[in-house]
C-alpha cells in the first residue's frame, strides 16, 4: 500500500507578497508549485493530501465585498462564505495547474478539490480575544459605524495603516470530511483540502451547524487533518529551507532534525516568531504526538533533497 502524505502549501506556493494577484500570478505560481510535489508523486511514490493557506485570497474577496456593498449596495458575505469562495477558486488553479503537469510528465492522476468545513467550539477562548486582523484597512470613524453596526471588534494597526477587523483565532476540533478525504486519497486520487485551514463553523445548538466569524491557522489545521486520517507525513511548505534558532541573529543556526521536546524549549524561550514559524512548530509537534510520524518544515524547492527541511521528531 502507498504511504499517505499531508503537504500544507504556504503563502508563496500560490501568491507572494510582491505581486498583486493576477490570475496569471497565481497559475504561473500553481504550475511552478506543483511541479515541485512531481517528486513526492512520481519518486516517493506517496498518496497525496495538499493543503494551502489563503490570506492574500480572502483579503481580496473582503475588499471585493465592501467595495459591492458601498457602490452597489450588495449584501456583505460573512467570513466563513469568503473562506468556502477562497477554497473553491483555489482549489480550482491548484487542480488544474497539477493537472497540466502531470500531463506534462505521462502521469495519470484525478485531483479532486473538497470544500472543507472544520469544527470550532464557540465557548473556545480565542473569541474572547480576537487577535487575527483581516481584511481592508478604514479609520476609526468608518471602524466605529460597523462597530455600531455589526458588534464586529477592530484594533489599530501596528504599522499605522488604519484600523482592521480582528477576528478570533481558534482551535480546530474535527475535520468533518476527514473519512472522505482518506479514503479518496488511499484510492490514489490526490486531494485538496482543508484551504485557508478550513471553513470554520461550530454547533449553535445541539443539532444546528452554522458558520462562523473567525479563521484557523492552516498548518493546525493540516496537521489536525494529517492526524485524524492516519498520514504517514506531514510536509509544512514554506519560503526557508530549515527552521533556525537564533533566526535573524549573527547566532542563527538551522536545524536538521529537532525532538518535541526541543521544539517546545524553543517555543518557550521565543526562537519562534508568532504569526509566522510558531504555529508551524506547533503543527509539527501535535502531528508527531499524535501519530508517532516524522514532520518536515521546508522550502518547495528542497522537496526530496537529502538533506533538505527540518525534520520534527518524537525524540
Ligand atoms: P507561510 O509560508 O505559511 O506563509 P509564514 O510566511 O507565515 O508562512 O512563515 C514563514 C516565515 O517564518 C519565514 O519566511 C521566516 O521569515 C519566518 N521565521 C520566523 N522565525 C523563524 C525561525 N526561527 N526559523 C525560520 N524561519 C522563521
Ligand atoms: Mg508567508
Amino acid at each position: 500500500m502507498k504511504k499517505l502524505a499531508v503537504v500544507a502549501l504556504g503563502g508563496n506556493a500560490l501568491l507572494r507578497g510582491d505581486q498583486k494577484g493576477t490570475i496569471d500570478e497565481q497559475e504561473l505560481n500553481a504550475y511552478e508549485t506543483s511541479e515541485r510535489l512531481l517528486v513526492l508523486i512520481k519518486e516517493k511514490q506517496y498518496n497525496l493530501v495538499v493543503t494551502h493557506g489563503n490570506g492574500p485570497q480572502v483579503g481580496n474577496l473582503l475588499l471585493n465585498n465592501s467595495a459591492g456593498n458601498k457602490l452597489f449596495g450588495l449584501p456583505e458575505m460573512p467570513l466563513d462564505i469568503c473562506v468556502a469562495y477562497s477554497q473553491g477558486f483555489i482549489g480550482y488553479v491548484i487542480e488544474q495547474q497539477l493537472r497540466n503537469v502531470l500531463l506534462h510528465n505521462d502521469l495519470d492522476r484525478d485531483i479532486l478539490t473538497i470544500i472543507t468545513q472544520v469544527l470550532v467550539n464557540k465557548d473556545d477562548k480565542a473569541f474572547k480575544n480576537p487577535t487575527k486582523p483581516i481584511g481592508p484597512f478604514y479609520s476609526k470613524e468608518e471602524a466605529n459605524k460597523i462597530i455600531e453596526e455589526t458588534g464586529a471588534q477592530f484594533a489599530e494597526d501596528p504599522r499605522g495603516r488604519g484600523w482592521r477587523k480582528v477576528v478570533a483565532s481558534p482551535k480546530p476540533l474535527v475535520i468533518n470530511n476527514k473519512k472522505s478525504i482518506e479514503k479518496i486519497a488511499r484510492e490514489g486520487t490526490i486531494v485538496v483540502a482543508v484551504g485557508g485551514g478550513g471553513i470554520p463553523v461550530f454547533y449553535k445548538e445541539e443539532n444546528i451547524l452554522q458558520g462562523i466569524d473567525a479563521v484557523i491557522d492552516k498548518d493546525l489545521a493540516s496537521a489536525l487533518l494529517a492526524a485524524q486520517i492516519n498520514a504517514d507525513k506531514l510536509f509544512i511548505l514554506t519560503d526557508v529551507p530549515k527552521v533556525c534558532i537564533n533566526y535573524n541573529t549573527p547566532q542563527e543556526k538551522a536545524l536538521d532534525r529537532l525532538s518535541i521536546a526541543d521544539a517546545k524549549k524553543y517555543l518557550k524561550e521565543g526562537h519562534f516568531a508568532e504569526g509566522s514559524m510558531a504555529p508551524k512548530i506547533r503543527a509539527a509537534i501535535y502531528f508527531v504526538e499524535h501519530s508517532g510520524k516524522d514532520a518536515i518544515i521546508t522550502k518547495t524547492t528542497k522537496l526530496g533533497v537529502d538533506d533538505g527541511g527540518t525534520r520534527v521528531v518524537m525524540v
